[in-house]
């Protein structure tokens, strides 16, 4: 980069870190707002438009429903290219409904929280997008921001269907955040994943009188779960298989007509899915035969990728977040976060909140969780980080966790991410050697391998109260 467009972009980078401070209160307000919608993954509207809203108030142009999900948004702003990605996450989780306290009391008894920190995710991409567009426009950066709304991370499912849509092929490269007890970047990984249900057809007959003429479709689910539990044993290590039964008859005396059992299929290689998917129908039409039922439905919901991990972006993002500098707390903030892990038996030793950077970790971290922002970094050269919004040692999707996002805390850490994306998706936008060695390691990374979707092309993402 020439020294003009260095210094160019230093003094827009510091006009963003302004313009997210002078919004605090604003930031806060729409956390809080996110926060106590608490809505269900797919079923964000409230959620959804608060974000929509604010980015179209502010010169977005914000096209709403698209991917075929109501709550999916992309707002964009800017003329001609790069165009970079901000990804927004606002689903809540079931049964941690919480306070903002540090005791366990939920504010709907059963209800929906956000036990995963994803109300000030939401808030922060959306206030980086504001920033960066603010920041571009007074320092006269060629190309365009867009926030992507996504739903339903929680299932896995809003990037999928939305990378189906084709909706990130045009993006230079993509960024995103996360919610964490730490502040850190680290090269991103995790396992892909496809979520399958079976659904079994038997013949109903009175259990006691006349079971010669009756087929068990739960014979044919529980022989499918006992042969998948062999099969465990010839699996690679990475491999990790778990179903739950949602449908297995209404009472016993009727042999049960239906059963339906529900599959997670995760490996750290997303070829490695396809196969042991292969391998899991093969068992399903065996134990049909066996129970002399019949296999009559198999849906796959989702399937998401394993994370692409990049360097060059990781360098960037590092580079910003040790610029904008770590959250700092405040006594009272460090008291409820001590409150806090008084809750949790197994709370590692350290401070009650992290305020340091941790070093970038160079290796790509072998995580056993799944996330759709896989799907996007098969598409573009992605990456993403973590900050402290939460007491160290807060276990994932935990009412401790609803609490902390709830207060002044989640929000702190919510506005180091804001700046640290609005930062990178600066350096992003001026710095085409930048964006070069990203697209280069991407390529090298992904290899030949196709991004293949096992979802079939006409199906409709799975909204609650839709039917198919
Ligand atoms: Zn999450």
């Amino acid at each position: 980069m020439s020294t003009v467009l260095t210094d160019r972009l230093q003094s827009a980078k510091q006009d963003a870190i302004r313009i997210i401070d002078s919004d605090a209160d604003a930031f806060s307000e729409v956390n809080r707002a996110i926060w106590r919608f608490a809505e269900p993954s797919l079923l964000e509207h409230k959620s959804a438009e608060q974000l929509a809203r604010l980015l179209e108030e502010n010169g977005f142009t914000v096209t709403r429903g698209v991917a075929d999900m109501p709550t999916a948004f992309v707002a964009e702003w800017g003329t001609g290219r790069p165009i970079i990605g901000i990804l927004a996450e606002y689903d809540s989780l079931p049964s941690l409904s919480q306070k903002a306290q540090p005791e366990r009391e939920p504010i709907v008894p059963g209800g929906y929280g956000h036990g995963c920190g994803h109300s000030v995710f939401g808030t922060a991409c959306t206030f980086a997008g504001i920033a960066t567009k603010q920041a571009m426009a007074r320092a006269g950066i060629a190309g365009r921001v867009r926030v992507y709304g996504c739903p339903a991370e929680e299932l896995l499912v809003g990037k999928v269907y939305m990378a189906r849509a084709g909706l990130f092929n045009d993006l230079d490269a993509a960024i995103s955040w996360h919610p964490a007890d730490k502040t850190q970047v680290s090269l991103g990984s995790g396992k892909a994943m496809v979520s399958v249900h079976y659904t079994f057809a038997g013949v109903a007959s009175h259990a006691s009188a006349s079971p010669h003429r009756g087929r068990s479709a739960l014979d044919a689910v529980e022989l499918m779960n006992v042969a998948a539990n062999y099969m465990r044993e010839h699996v690679k290590e990475d491999a990790r298989i778990h179903y739950v039964i949602t449908d297995g008859g209404i009472q016993p005396n009727v042999v049960p007509p239906s059963a339906s059992v529900w599959y997670y299929i995760r490996a750290d290689r997303h070829e490695d899915v396809e196969a042991y998917l292969a391998w899991v129908d093969q068992i399903a039409k065996g134990a049909a035969m066996m129970t002399q039922t019949m296999l009559v439905e198999r849906k796959i919901d989702t399937d998401c990728h394993e994370l692409v991990p990049n360097r060059a972006i990781a360098d960037a993002l590092d580079r910003n977040l040790r610029l904008v500098g770590p959250p700092r707390f405040s006594d009272e903030e460090k008291e409820f976060a001590t409150r806090i892990r008084a809750t949790i038996p197994d709370a590692p030793e350290g401070p009650a909140l992290n305020e340091d950077i941790a070093p970038l970790s160079t290796e790509p971290r072998r995580g056993a969780g799944s996330t759709d922002v896989g799907d996007v970094s098969w598409l573009v050269p992605t990456e993403q980080f973590r900050v402290t919004t939460q007491a160290n040692g807060c276990p994932g999707h935990s009412w401790q966790i609803t609490a902390c996002t709830g207060t002044s805390i989640g929000e702190k850490g919510g506005m180091v991410a804001a700046k640290t994306l609005a930062c990178t998706a600066l350096e992003l936008l001026a710095d085409a050697g930048l964006r070069e060695r990203a697209k280069k390691e991407f390529q090298e990374r992904r290899g030949g391998v196709p991004y293949r979707l096992l979802i079939p092309s006409d199906q409709k993402p799975p909204i609650p109260g839709n039917a198919g």
